[in-house]
């Protein structure tokens, strides 16, 4: 059976870094009901066989009037990426979803330690707006390792959280290197925090080449695989 799908008409499209563009879209159908953490499938009308079926996470919680909130990096030669660069307000997306589930546990009983390297910070960025819509229950770690200083995504968002939340503490990364030099500076601060240390819940978000390595570490240092929420990108 073909899978179902809507179509959402783009109601804006922003440039938020240099490499990095917000698009808003609304649901010409219901509103989408979904948790944070979960994504979409754009079905985009190119490539050599179209439609070209591309994943985005929702970077900002549902609304009453449907609004989906996608951010991505426009990736060099991607023809998914350069495509949505190029919508502009009133086109037409095709889409299906809610999919996925590295969404936010049911029970939140330790600290929660999300590390993202770059646009794998989309759906955590989603989670704590529902975390810290409220007091949440626990403590927050979010490391978030972006290609450079200008390209840390929702810094500003994220420093002001710190700066209100007693309960939250965000360590931002700057890794021009790559995903190995991303992934060496992400273990040099969480190896004082985790090893020895009373577990935490990790979600980690990025491309495999660097979610693989830190789930490693994870469960090197005792934790069972499904103790690790993972989501990668390729
Ligand atoms: C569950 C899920 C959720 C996702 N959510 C987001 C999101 O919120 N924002 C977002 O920007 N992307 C997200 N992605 C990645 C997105 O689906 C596309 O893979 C990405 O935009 C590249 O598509 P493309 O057609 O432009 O590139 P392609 O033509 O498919 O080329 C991709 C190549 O570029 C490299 N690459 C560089 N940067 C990325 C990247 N960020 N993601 C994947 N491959 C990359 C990979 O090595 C890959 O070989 C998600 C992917 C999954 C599976």
């Amino acid at each position: 059976m073909a899978e179902p799908t809507q179509t959402a008409i783009v109601l804006s499209s922003i440039e938020l870094t240099s490499h990095v563009r917000q698009l808003v879209l609304l649901q010409k159908e219901s509103p989408l009901s979904f948790q944070a953490g979960q994504w979409i499938s754009l079905k985009l009308p190119v490539g050599t066989r179209p439609p070209l079926n591309r994943a985005y996470s929702m970077a900002v919680p549902g609304t009453e009037s449907g609004e989906l909130t996608l951010v991505f990096d426009r990736v060099d030669g991607g023809i998914g990426s350069e495509y949505l660069c190029r919508l502009k307000a009133g086109d037409e997306v095709i889409f299906s979803g809610p999919h996925g589930h590295f969404v936010l546990p049911t029970t939140l009983d330790k600290e929660l330690v999300f590390v993202a390297r770059y646009t794998g910070l989309v759906p955590i960025r989603c989670m704590l707006k529902i975390l810290f819509a409220k007091t949440p229950p626990l403590s927050v770690l979010v490391i978030a390792v972006g290609p450079r200083e200008d390209e840390l995504l929702f810094h500003q968002e994220l420093l002001t959280l710190a700066m209100t939340h007693s309960r939250f503490r965000y360590l931002p990364l700057v890794a021009a290197g790559g995903e190995q030099q991303a992934v060496d500076l992400t273990l040099t601060m969480l190896q004082p925090l985790i090893e020895g240390a009373p577990k935490v819940i990790p979600m980690l978000c990025g491309t495999k080449a660097f979610v693989r390595p830190l789930r490693a570490f994870f469960v090197d240092a005792g934790y069972e695989r499904k103790e690790v929420k993972t989501e990668t990108y390729d």
